[in-house]
């Protein structure tokens, strides 16, 4: 049976000689993997389409395993995005999260519609940095908890009544002045990182404007969510090494060029 779906590509692996097996997280039938034949061969139509984090729209024929890339046109391929070697990282962050925290056909919508708005926004200069941490925040349920971020995780105190002014990684969620000691490995986390992570847990994507995020507080957030990534996913990202050895170079090179 032939479908076509609209889908972004999370993954594209080659197989055998000439082909390459992609996983799509579609609109319509949540994460899927196919079977592009040829499109490892650079003058395959499929070629283009099957790049990492291609949006396209794809005819698939179903199988009861794989199914088969029979067609597809690009949507989008984030060319812009694409040219930024640093953002293209992040965006590898969340398309490989995305296909290892969810389970393949179970319909998504609203995250398909999240990633594509993330992407779109990569595409046109936002901080991709930035938006990374907040799809981490909204991933967090995906994965099953469901940290604290309105209350104290100790006293319970509303978000309302008190400021918070640490992150619990082992107890999941903030702590307010009183309650701070109770955990000694708490991160230390200013009011601005409070309500920005707050926001990106709470607020639809296209409900937030532009995102400004200073590098002291993206520094934070680095921080806390990466923990508890480390603390509870148990997902090991391969783009996440990358983007490190990325960016150690990149100071290397600044601190070379000082130096001069
Ligand atoms: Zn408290």
């Amino acid at each position: 049976m032939l479908q076509r779906v609209e889908g972004i590509v999370l993954r594209a692996n080659p197989y055998g000689e000439s082909n390459v097996i992609i996983t799509l997280l579609t609109r319509e039938l949540g994460k899927i993997g196919v079977v592009a034949r040829g499109a490892k061969k650079t003058n395959s139509r499929l070629a283009s389409v099957t790049q990492l984090f291609t949006y396209g729209s794809y005819l698939i024929q179903k199988g009861s395993g794989l199914g088969t890339l029979s067609q597809g046109e690009l949507i989008d391929s984030f060319r812009d995005l694409r040219e930024d070697l640093i953002a293209t990282s992040y965006a590898s962050i969340i398309v490989e999260l995305t296909d290892k925290a969810v389970e393949e056909k179970k319909n998504n919508p609203y995250l398909f519609e999240l990633i594509l708005q993330l992407l779109q926004r990569m595409n046109d200069g936002a901080d991709a940095e930035a938006l990374t941490y907040l799809y981490m925040t909204k991933m967090i349920p995906v994965l099953g908890y469901h940290p604290f971020f309105d209350y104290c995780i100790n006293c319970k105190c509303s978000a309302n009544e008190n400021i918070f002014v640490a992150f619990s990684v082992k107890d999941g969620g903030f702590l307010c002045q009183r309650c701070k000691h109770t955990d000694p490995y708490a991160f230390s986390i200013t009011e601005k990182s409070v309500k920005l992570m707050r926001l990106f847990y709470h607020f639809d994507v296209n409900r937030l404007g532009k995102i400004e995020v200073s590098e002291q507080t993206k520094k934070v957030l680095q921080q806390i969510l990466f923990s508890y990534y480390d603390e509870y996913s148990g997902i090991y990202l391969k783009s996440r090494k990358f983007l490190e050895q990325l960016k150690a170079m990149d100071n290397f090179l600044k601190s070379d060029k000082k130096s001069e």
